[in-house]
C-alpha cells in the first residue's frame, strides 16, 4: 500500500518529499498531490489487477437491463420452444457463464489480496440479482408462463364467446382476450366448439407455436389443445354464458332458435 509510503516520481522514483510545484525536479513529470494515482511508490501490477476484479461487479442499470431482455425474450421465446429450443438455451447457459465467471474471479481475487494482507470491498448482491434475473427468466420460459397468463386472463372472454358458435353463421371477432382468432367452429355431430387461436404476441405460425408440455392443458371446462394449432375446445353440455354481441333472446335457447340473420 503507498499510503504510509514516502512519495516519489512514477518515472524517475525521485522522492517528492516536500516538493512545492507538482512537477518532479528530476524529470519533470506532474503530479498531484492529492491524487495518490499521479505518484509513487505505485501499487505492484498484479495487486491493482486484482483489485480491479474484486470490485468488478454488474451496474445496477446491467442487472434492470438483463431484467428486461430476459422478460422480453421468454415472451417471445415461450410459444416456441418446441423446436426452436437450441437458441434460447444457448442464451441462458451464456447468461449463466457470464455469472459464473464474474463471480468465480471477484472471489478469487478477493481471497488473494486478503492473504496479502490488503483490504477490498466485495459487493456480492448484485452478482446474487444477476443470477436469480437468469433464474427466474428460464423459470418463466420453461413453463412457459406468458402462455398460461395469457390463456387465464382471457379465459373468461373465452368462454364467454364460444357459446355463440353453437349457432350456426356466426362469424368470431378478429381478438378474444390475448388470443387472435383464426377460426371457430361447432361441430353439432360431436358437441364440440373449436376456435383456431394464436397468442398475439406469438412471432412463430400456429404449427410450430407451442412447446411439447404445453400441448394439452386445462383451464377450467376449457381445453386448449395447442398439439393441433391452437385448438381450443368446448365439451357439450358445459354451461356457457351468453356472448356480448348477441341479443339476450337469442340465446336464451341455442337449440330452438337457431337461425340468426346476420
Ligand atoms: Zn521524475
Amino acid at each position: 500500500m503507498s499510503a504510509g509510503a514516502a512519495p516519489t516520481c512514477l518515472t524517475c522514483h525521485y522522492a517528492l518529499t516536500g516538493v512545492r510545484d507538482s512537477r518532479c525536479p528530476e524529470c519533470g513529470r506532474a503530479f498531484n498531490p492529492a491524487d495518490p494515482t499521479t505518484f509513487g511508490p505505485r501499487e505492484p501490477r498484479h495487486i491493482r489487477i486484482a483489485r480491479r476484479c474484486a470490485n468488478a461487479q454488474p451496474s445496477l442499470r446491467f442487472c434492470v437491463l438483463l431484467g428486461i431482455g430476459l422478460l422480453v425474450v421468454t415472451i417471445l421465446a415461450a410459444p416456441i420452444w418446441h423446436s426452436n429450443v437450441l437458441p434460447y438455451l444457448v442464451i441462458w447457459l451464456a447468461l449463466y457463464g457470464c455469472w459464473c465467471t464474474g463471480l468465480v474471479t471477484c472471489s478469487l481475487a478477493r481471497l488473494f489480496l486478503r492473504i496479502r494482507g490488503i483490504r477490498c470491498g466485495f459487493p456480492t448482491w448484485r452478482w446474487l440479482l444477476v443470477f436469480f434475473i437468469c433464474v427466474g427468466g428460464a423459470y418463466l420460459a420453461v413453463t412457459n408462463a406468458p402462455l398460461r397468463l395469457a390463456a387465464a386472463i382471457s379465459h373468461a372472454s373465452l368462454a364467454r364467446h364460444a357459446a355463440a358458435f353453437q349457432q350456426p353463421n356466426t362469424s368470431p371477432p378478429r381478438f378474444i382476450g390475448l388470443f387472435h382468432v383464426s377460426r371457430a367452429s361447432h361441430d353439432a355431430s360431436s358437441g364440440v366448439t373449436t376456435i383456431e387461436v394464436r397468442p398475439i404476441f406469438a412471432i412463430a405460425p400456429p404449427p410450430m407455436a407451442f412447446r411439447k408440455g404445453d400441448a394439452d392443458i386445462e383451464f377450467a371446462n376449457m381445453h386448449l389443445n395447442l398439439a393441433d394449432g391452437w385448438r381450443l375446445e368446448w365439451e357439450k353440455d358445459v354451461p356457457l354464458t351468453a356472448p356480448p354481441w348477441k341479443a339476450p333472446r337469442q340465446t336464451k335457447n341455442p337449440a330452438t332458435s337457431a337461425t340468426p340473420s346476420r
